[in-house]
């Protein structure tokens, strides 16, 4: 069973230079943030655990430009 596709809202973290994807979560409704790297544009999209889950809580973050 293929995992939620979630489009992450991107934004700065407060030390200006790592880029945080936070996503609410189709588990508990709840939000998470996940580190997207500190390069000049966000990255580290792909599959990731949500937090709230033990073992196959999982979930894809998509970015969001993309068509796929
Ligand atoms: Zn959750």
């Amino acid at each position: 069973m293929p995992y939620p596709q979630i489009v992450p809202t991107i934004e700065k973290a407060p030390d200006d230079k790592t880029w945080l994807l936070t996503v609410q979560c189709p588990f508990c409704t709840k939000q998470h943030t996940h580190g997207g790297g500190s390069d000049l544009e966000p990255g580290l999209f792909g599959t990731r655990g949500a937090h709230c889950q033990s073992g196959d809580g999982m979930y894809e973050l998509v970015a969001p430009d993309s068509k796929t």
